[in-house]
Parts: C-alpha cells; sequence; structure tokens
C-alpha cells in the first residue's frame, strides 16, 4: 500500500515523514528523487529545476512511467511513503504531480496534505539555503498554492481511491505532525 504525502516547498514534509519513521514501519521514497535519476539516465538533466526549466511536457510525461512501475513493486513488498508535490507551480500555472495513467495504477490508501500557516512557510523557506529554490513565481503565493493541493488530493483520490487527510506542520511542532502521520500510515499498513 502506498501513502502519498503532499505539500507546497518548505511546508515540512521531509521533515515530518522521517520523523513518523520513529513511530511507524514504512519504506520512505522521494518521487523526485526517482524522477531525477531517470531524467537523468534519459535526458542529461542535472538538477531538480532543470526538470521543470528544461524538459518538455510530452517528455516529463515519459518520466512518469518508470517511476510508477518501480512505485507499485516497491508497494507490493510493504507500506511505501512517498514524499511529493501535489500541484508544481510553473510559470503556465499549477500542473499536477501525477498525471492520470500513473493515478489509475498506484494502490493508494491515503493521500495526505501537509499544511502549515503561510508566514510560517515564508520563514522556513527564508531560513533554507538548500540547492532547491523555492517560492519563486506561482510558487511565492503561499495560501492558494495550498488551496489548489486540497482540490488536486480530492481529485487524486476521486480517480485512484484512498482517502484525503490533512496533518497540520505547526511551527515548532513537527513531531506532533510526524505522530499523527505515523497513525495514518499504521492504519493504511493493515489494509
Ligand atoms: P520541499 O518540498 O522543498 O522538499 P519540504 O516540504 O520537504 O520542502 P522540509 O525540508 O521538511 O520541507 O522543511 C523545510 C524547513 O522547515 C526545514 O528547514 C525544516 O527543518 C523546517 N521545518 C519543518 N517543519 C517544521 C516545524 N514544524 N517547525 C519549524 N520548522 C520546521
Ligand atoms: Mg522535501
Amino acid at each position: 500500500m502506498i501513502v502519498v504525502v503532499m505539500g507546497v516547498p518548505g511546508s515540512g514534509k521531509t521533515t515530518v515523514i522521517r520523523g513518523a519513521q520513529r513511530y511507524a514501519e514504512f519504506t520512505y521514497v522521494n518521487y523526485g528523487d526517482i524522477f531525477l535519476r531517470i531524467a537523468r539516465e534519459r535526458f542529461g538533466i542535472e538538477n531538480r529545476d532543470e526538470i521543470r526549466e528544461r524538459l518538455t511536457w510530452r517528455e516529463y510525461r515519459e518520466l512518469h512511467e518508470p517511476a510508477a512501475d518501480e512505485l507499485r513493486r516497491m508497494a507490493e513488498r510493504g507500506t511505501v511513503v512517498v514524499d511529493t508535490h501535489a500541484l508544481v507551480a510553473l510559470p503556465t500555472g499549477f500542473m499536477p504531480g501525477f498525471p492520470l495513467f500513473v493515478l489509475q495504477r498506484l494502490p493508494v490508501c491515503a493521500w495526505v496534505l501537509v499544511e502549515a500557516d503561510p508566514a510560517e512557510i515564508a520563514g522556513r523557506r527564508a531560513r533554507d539555503s538548500g540547492e532547491r529554490e523555492r517560492g519563486k513565481g506561482l510558487e511565492a503565493n503561499i495560501a492558494l498554492h495550498q488551496e489548489m493541493n486540497r482540490v488536486a488530493a480530492v481529485v487524486y483520490s476521486v480517480i485512484a481511491g484512498g482517502s484525503v487527510y490533512i496533518v497540520k506542520n505547526r511551527e515548532g511542532k513537527a513531531d506532533e505532525a510526524s505522530r499523527e502521520l505515523a497513525e495514518v500510515i499504521k492504519l493504511c499498513g493493515g489494509q
């Protein structure tokens, strides 16, 4: 079974999922990492932002197929938690993180949204100086992005099955969010 965890950049997905590993047993998968590896192999892409900047929509779609196959194979062996984005903010608008054919093939138990107060997310982005460029263009409108992510999660659940669960990742309370996520993961693992 798969639990997909989504949220805007800086909402705390990776932190909250990593923390949940203390309370539940699962395999952690970063969808972007699988994607980047396949993009490297096929198109010579070097980093995450290049995926958005250089790939055509057709090429981007082409990467989903092997990525989804990998996820499905992993999910046959146990609970998999996928760290990913519901909607990617592009200059042309919000792009779904999953195309239809992927949604129709993944055994998803729950679509979990990690949300936080927009001002807190902006603060987290400002504090982080990683390789990821966060908060450019449409991504800067955090409240709108979070609102649109909720819509996307419901659409995904209608197509793929599974429920939608919202975890609030309050400032300084990542462990509480991790515990809450772990409960959902444990319930999914029993299915
Ligand atoms: P991305 O989509 O870019 O991978 P993300 O959603 O995985 O982002 P994280 O990298 O987990 O976000 O968190 C962003 C920053 O916010 C990190 O520096 C992390 O330590 C911090 N952070 C996460 N959760 C909290 C919290 N509850 N309180 C304070 N800081 C937090
Ligand atoms: Mg992350």
